[in-house]
């Protein structure tokens, strides 16, 4: 049985690379520890309308409500404000050229995406640019456990 933080009482800090690898899937693992990035308009809740929260696919900390999120056109899921102060962590990237505010989750310090000062059309002005299998969309009323421990076990 893989440790997860998410489900267990695994600290994120304890998790060495080899538990990632066996707990998340591939792409998960790729853009929540390697900083990968999916393809735009390729990745899970482009499209998700329904009132919820997104989790942290890694650790299942809670990062966005979805009453947040916005349709930027970008090509992944666009949110214009973190659920709380300490949900997310935000770092400068250099790489590929470019000086960007990355973000990453709070807790397990996974990868989730970068921030951009391109939303005009929202209240903070700020598109939260984010890798859509680096969440977990757990609907309205039900329990992020549960949603968690089904989606780990699909996969
Ligand atoms: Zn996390």
């Amino acid at each position: 049985m893989a440790k997860d933080p998410a489900l267990d009482d695994t600290a994120p800090k304890d998790m060495r690379t080899e538990d990632w690898r066996a707990l998340l899937s591939p792409v998960e693992f790729a853009i929540l520890r390697e900083s990968a990035t999916e393809r735009p308009g390729t990745g899970r809740y482009l499209n998700e309308e329904r009132a919820g929260a997104y989790h942290c696919a890694g650790c299942g900390h809670k990062l966005y409500d979805g009453a947040h999120k916005f349709h930027s056109g970008c090509g992944w899921p666009s949110f214009f404000q973190e659920v709380e102060a300490d949900a997310i962590t935000t770092y400068v990237d250099h790489s590929h050229g470019m000086t960007r505010t990355e973000m990453r989750c709070g807790s397990c310090d996974g990868h989730l995406g970068h921030i951009f000062p391109d939303a005009p059309q929202t209240p903070t002005g700020i598109r939260h640019c984010v890798n859509g299998y680096a969440l977990l969309f757990v609907p309205e009323g039900e329990d992020p456990q549960e949603v968690l421990r089904d989606h780990r076990a699909a996969q």
